[in-house]
């Protein structure tokens, strides 16, 4: 049987944590199964090249940035497929163009097409331990792209699906996911499973576990994702189609990356909305929340406030400023002062007292709603950003009161 393992930063960290690995990727394969490994960048390498790049030019080119996020995983995988070797095991590194990853050529957020498995099907073949960098594709002209942030388990996720392989396990610095993140909310509890949609929201709502496009995938492909620690042999969670016992909530995510734009004194006349956010889309910028809200009324005028993620601002005010006359409006600005707070559930939709127990949890700590959002299985406010790590504490105790069900301990 073919195994797919991903090792995220953190398991690769230190050189003794390199060779734990290795060993872990050797007790698999000496048990007799072929063995993929696919790795991300060590410890805070990524950050660190970020950093060096916009100490050498703060607006430097996403194409040439891409050619140095890529060194960082590439390094893990050379040392990888080292460690391996010493511990007398076969094994090779591949980058993307070498295990043919086909990717789009959007620098910074490319999207895998296609992948060519012939390379590592004969690298296995001959009984060798293939070690693939995460993150990156080479696009059908050799140019060289990564995939986003985290975007290693979509590799992982994809090279499972290329390979038919059913389950993909996805090896990080927590031991599963967890109701809410237990640096903020020390009573959060590990869960044994989470359907695909639940994850999905949780993982795009700013639960930092998985890459939200890995669970598409997964979804789409129907692998189930093993997540556990690299570094304890604890119990997982299991990410799959749906889980035997409904949780009403099953997790809590507090996203600080947002800043809300506002474009003031705009018409309101029909497709004003659509030019607005048109002209944003076009630049491939996710917006997330939206509030409408009336202006200057007698001059007909309105004003949308909408979230971005931080690193899309400048760019998101760029489109807004330069759209060609395609709208007038007064004034833009922004601010980065709120959070984004979200319940996940399968039960949700079917529990009108889930909102209302989220609402009252938020008035006990004294937290003012800006926005709210809401969809079959999840429930998003808008607080301010200082009132984040409360506010989580506080909504966490009263839902998981009545939430109980799929969990470790
Ligand atoms: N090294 C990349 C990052 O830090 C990709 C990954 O870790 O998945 O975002
Ligand atoms: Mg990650």
């Amino acid at each position: 049987m073919t195994r797919i393992k991903k090792f995220g930063g953190s398991s690769l960290a230190t050189k003794e944590r390199i060779k734990n690995v290795a060993r872990q990727i050797v007790d698999t394969y000496k048990s007799g199964h072929s063995v993929v490994v696919v790795v991300s960048a060590r410890g805070k390498t990524t950050n660190n090249l970020i950093e060096q790049a916009a100490d050498i030019n703060p607006n430097c080119a996403k194409r040439e940035l891409d050619m140095l996020l890529v060194t960082g995983e590439q390094q893990s995988c050379a040392l990888m497929a080292m460690a391996i070797h010493s511990l007398g095991c076969p094994a090779i590194s591949l980058n993307a163009a070498q295990a043919g990853i086909i990717s789009s050529g959007s620098f910074g957020n490319a999207r895998i097409k296609t992948i060519n498995t012939d390379r590592i099907k004969q690298e296995l073949e001959k009984k060798n331990i293939v070690i693939i960098t995460g993150f990156q594709g080479v696009t059908k002209n050799g140019e060289i792209a990564t995939l986003g942030r985290g975007g290693s388990d979509t590799t992982a996720v994809a090279v499972a699906a290329a390979l038919g392989v059913g389950t993909c396990e996805i090896y990080t610095d927590v031991e599963g996911i967890y109701t809410a993140d237990p640096n903020i909310v020390p009573k959060a509890i590990k869960l044994k499973e989470i359907s695909y949609d639940e994850m999905l929201e949780l993982a795009t709502l700013g639960a930092k576990v998985l890459h939200s496009r890995s669970v598409e995938l997964a979804k789409k492909h129907n692998i189930k994702l093993w997540v556990g620690s690299g570094l304890t042999k604890k119990e997982g969670t299991l990410v799959k189609e749906s889980t035997m016992e409904k949780m009403l909530v099953s997790g809590l995510a507090m996203d600080k990356d947002i800043s809300k734009i506002t474009v003031v004194g705009v018409k309101d006349v029909p497709g004003t909305a659509f030019k607005l956010f048109s002209s944003i889309a076009k630049k491939n910028i996710v917006v997330d929340l939206i509030i409408q809200a009336m202006g200057d009324g007698k001059k007909g005028l309105k004003d949308i406030s909408f979230t971005v993620s931080k690193k899309d601002v400048k760019e998101t005010i760029e489109a807004l400023t330069q759209n060609n006359g395609a709208f007038e409006y007064e004034d833009i600005s922004y601010t980065n002062d709120f959070a984004k707070l979200s319940i996940v559930g399968a039960g949700i939709v079917s529990n009108p007292g889930v909102a209302s127990a989220m609402f009252e949890a938020l008035y006990d700590v004294g937290v003012n709603i800006e926005v709210i959002s809401t969809s079959e299985i999840k429930i998003s406010v808008l607080i301010a950003q200082e009132k984040a790590e409360i506010a989580s504490r506080s909504v966490h105790e009263k839902l998981m009161q009545l939430s109980l069900g799929n969990v470790y301990g």
